[in-house]
């Protein structure tokens, strides 16, 4: 029986994670098919329900309903529960559904295997407060890292994650308005930045942009995009200038895949294969969108 897996999410446009999952199952001879699986919010509930059956290894989960599978599975990863977002359901043998969150986990492997930097008692500057922020936020926290600013465009968002994480961990976190010219903005520059906005992204509403931060940007800092579609992002380009270092977001979405696949499979992830095929995804058409 060839077992199956997919993407949840809606509009599902260009989503790359079918070409790098399925190259995975490729690579290691598994019968195994990852499908798109577009679904209306109004189908939601019956898509989760047939993720039961049992040719179903499980899927992942995308925007917009990262958030509403949680009240839709059997049992939440504790880390997921954190987050507050699903972006893995695995089916158990007895045929019921678990919620996890691989992004954190995704974004700490490339930080530290892609990136090589360690977080522990470091500064960072996360920019965006939505599910990204979150899971780059509690990842770090988790690892380590000393301080953290969140700079976002709604400054009540980026002080309610500030609390939330300052809450649950023992780091010290601020929350303020990104472009505020805060007295932070103006202070010393931080070890790391993590861009969780979708400024930049091709083929979205703010293509070519990048965020007002030239003056947090300096020689010793690791500057991260999770933005992966262009690879060298307007930020990571300036942040080159500048003579940071930089990471983009493919290596993440590549190790969240991953971590996905070990989920359902049990096995080591491929992981070589899987970015080589999702740069090709990438490569092979100027119209993707960031929908992973
Ligand atoms: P989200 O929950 O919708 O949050 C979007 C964030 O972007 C919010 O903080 C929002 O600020 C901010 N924003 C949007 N437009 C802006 C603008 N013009 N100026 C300033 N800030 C703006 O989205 P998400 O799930 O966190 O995803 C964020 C980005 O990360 C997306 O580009 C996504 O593709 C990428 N991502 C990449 C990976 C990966 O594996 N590489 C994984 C997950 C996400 P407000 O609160 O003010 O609206």
């Amino acid at each position: 029986m060839t077992r199956r897996t997919g993407i949840i999410g809606f509009p599902l446009g260009h989503s790359i994670s079918p070409a790098f999952q399925q190259a995975a199952f490729d690579e290691l001879g598994l019968d195994c098919s990852y499908e798109r699986w577009p679904t209306p919010s109004d189908e939601l509930m019956m898509r989760i329900q047939g993720l039961k059956s049992p040719e179903i290894l499980g899927a992942n989960v995308t925007v917009p309903y990262k958030q509403a599978v949680i009240g839709l599975v059997d049992r939440v990863d504790p880390v997921a529960l954190r987050i507050g977002a699903i972006n893995t359901v695995v089916r158990q043998e007895d045929g019921t559904l678990h919620g996890h969150n691989t992004d954190a986990e995704g974004f700490m492997r490339s930080l530290s295997f892609d990136g090589g930097f360690d977080p522990a008692g470091c500064s960072a500057v996360i920019l965006g407060a939505g599910g990204a922020a979150r899971a780059v936020a509690f990842g770090l926290a988790d690892a380590g890292i000393e301080r953290i600013t969140i700079l976002n465009r709604t400054e009540e968002k980026a002080t309610k994650l500030a609390d939330a994480v300052a809450r649950a961990t023992s780091v010290r976190v601020i929350g303020a308005r990104l472009g505020g010219g805060s007295t932070f903005e103006r202070g010393s520059p931080p070890d790391l930045i993590v861009q969780c906005t979708s400024l930049g992204m091709s083929g979205g509403p703010d293509e070519g942009r990048a965020p007002d931060i030239s003056g947090l940007i300096s020689h010793g800092t690791l500057v991260c995009d999770l933005v992966y579609n262009p690879i060298e992002t307007p930020l990571l380009r300036l942040a080159a200038e500048r003579g940071a270092r930089t990471l983009g977001g493919l290596g993440m979405l590549v190790h969240q895949g991953a971590a996905a696949f070990t989920l359902w499979t049990g096995r080591e992830a491929p992981t070589g294969v899987m970015e080589r095929a999702a740069r090709g995804a990438l490569q092979s058409s100027t119209d993707w969108r960031n929908t992973d």
